[in-house]
């Protein structure tokens, strides 16, 4: 099963064609771990550099 699409850029998944919060089409399937965030402000959030409620990778593969 491939693995879903990250943008590069804020490491979202994105379902479409555009990332909705970079709007750029940059993106990679070489990802490694996931997380969800619910709360912006929390501890993790602010770790990984997030600032918007959404399903992230937590690192890109280079
Ligand atoms: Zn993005």
């Amino acid at each position: 099963m491939p693995k879903e699409k990250v943008c590069v850029h804020c490491k979202r998944f994105v379902e479409g064609d555009v990332c909705p919060a970079c709007k750029t089409s940059e993106f990679t399937r070489r990802w490694e771990g996931m997380v969800i965030v619910i709360d912006p402000d929390s501890e993790i959030a602010k770790t990984l550099e997030i600032n918007a409620p959404g399903k992230y990778a937590i690192s890109i593969i280079k």
